[in-house]
């Protein structure tokens, strides 16, 4: 106290405190949105803890920075008697992240707005060879592309990589199935290339899983778990991630949930690791198709083999053989987990999706039959539900900073 007297009339004191709560809770209210936790004003209100008032004023600063749209005609709450409220949407024509990946095959561009949203997307064939710079060129030129048909705002660039990404270099350790060399510094090129694109707003890197499993977490079968396993394999190679409290678990640098490397074979295939039998090598897609007996060919790519012929042809003995050898293995490689990590929630993706919709019973019984945990409380096991979901993850890390604080990544 300085012992001046305060200028400030009663009105501009409650005004200004209002907007300094209101703007401590943009972004938490920009999350709400994002992730359908707030369909209404009313729930906001409620999830914020903040007088309606201040919600009003929140909702209003998002819909002028053009993120959320408030629908002005009221809604009562589905089957409940509750005070009708106004509906909270993302804007539909508000900006998007560049969202990148690569994989074995080539790459994907798409254009991501909030709630998960794909407003546009590419893919490009292309045989990734040693020189990242070669497809990171490719993907961000597609992106750009995208960008300039629509005429939409960037607010960042994010990119799923099939390798773990050591931080906090951003370096690509294990490039899986494509020719990087280990250690490639993904990161900084990716960045390189979205700035030399004139693209605004940062870029990310991360690994494609964990980007899957961020993307379920916050738009898909991963909303509301608090402990979520995710495992998947994709072209070729096993990965897996956890979302604690709606965080990915990375560890101390970036590597935690190579869950690629559990024994789930002992007499199996050798694996680059060292080892043998690995989960990586026994229940990816190219070792179901040598399992059925068949031989994999250069048309398309192997995840679409296999779930093919698991889906098309389950009258055929050999692949019923083949689909409950691999559910088999993967039950083994997810009882070790459980036993470890206690999830709440396990989604599987891509081709490991596949094997739980063919034999969902006998997946489960092995899990529970080999788990302490899964015995006990039997953790629900789901389907990964979104289309591409490691780019919406990689728009993800994009949003993130406008999640944070939306005025200062908007520059309001
Ligand atoms: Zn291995």
């Amino acid at each position: 106290m300085n012992g001046k007297p305060d200028p400030r009339t009663t009105a501009e004191v409650v005004t200004r405190t209002r907007l300094e709560r209101g703007r401590g809770a943009l972004g938490p209210a920009l999350e709400l949105v994002h992730t359908g936790r707030a369909p209404t004003r009313a729930v906001l209100t409620a999830e914020l803890g903040v007088t309606r008032a201040t919600a009003g004023a929140v909702a209003a600063e998002l819909e002028a920075l053009g993120l959320i749209r408030v629908d002005p005609r009221p809604v009562a709450p589905a089957g409940s008697h509750g005070r009708p409220s106004h509906r909270l949407l993302v804007e539909e024509e508000g900006p998007v992240a560049l969202a990148a990946q690569v994989h074995a095959d080539g790459y994907r561009a798409a254009l991501v707005g909030l709630g998960g949203r794909i407003v546009a997307t590419t893919p490009g064939c292309e045989i990734v060879g040693a020189d990242p710079a070669e497809v990171l060129d490719s993907v961000v030129a597609a992106g750009a592309g995208l960008l300039r048909e629509t005429g939409r705002r960037c607010v960042g660039a994010g990119l799923a990589v099939p390798s773990a990404v050591a931080e906090p270099d951003g370096k690509a350790l294990n490039p899986l199935y494509v020719a990087w060399p280990a250690g490639a510094p993904v990161r900084d090129i990716f960045a390189r290339r979205v700035r030399e694109a004139g693209l605004t707003g940062p870029a990310f890197t991360g690994n494609d899983v964990n980007l899957m499993a961020l993307a379920e977490h916050r738009h898909g079968a991963g909303r509301g778990a608090r402990h979520l396993l995710c495992v998947a394999t994709g072209h070729r190679g096993v990965g897996g991630a956890l979302v604690l409290d709606g965080r990915l678990h990375t560890g101390s640098s970036g590597l935690a949930m190579e869950v690629g490397h559990l024994t789930v074979n002992p007499e199996g295939r050798s694996c680059y690791c060292g080892s043998r039998g690995c989960l990586d090598v026994e229940t990816d897609p190219y070792a179901f198709l040598l399992a059925a007996g068949r031989t994999p060919g250069p048309e398309e790519s192997l995840l679409k083999q296999a779930s093919d012929l698991i889906v098309r042809e389950s009258a055929d003995p050999a692949v019923r053989a083949a689909t409950e050898l691999l559910v088999d293995r993967l039950g083994f490689g997810l009882a070790g987990l459980v036993n470890i990590l206690n999830p709440d929630r396990i989604i599987l993706g891509a081709l490991h999706r596949v094997l739980l919709g063919a034999a969902p019973e006998r997946l489960r019984a092995v899990v529970a039959d080999r788990s302490l945990w899964g015995r006990s409380g039997s953790v629900p096991i789901l389907a990964a539900a979104l289309d591409h979901n490691s780019l919406v993850g990689a728009a993800e890390l994009a949003w993130q900073p406008v999640l944070d604080d939306p005025l200062v990544a908007l520059g309001g």
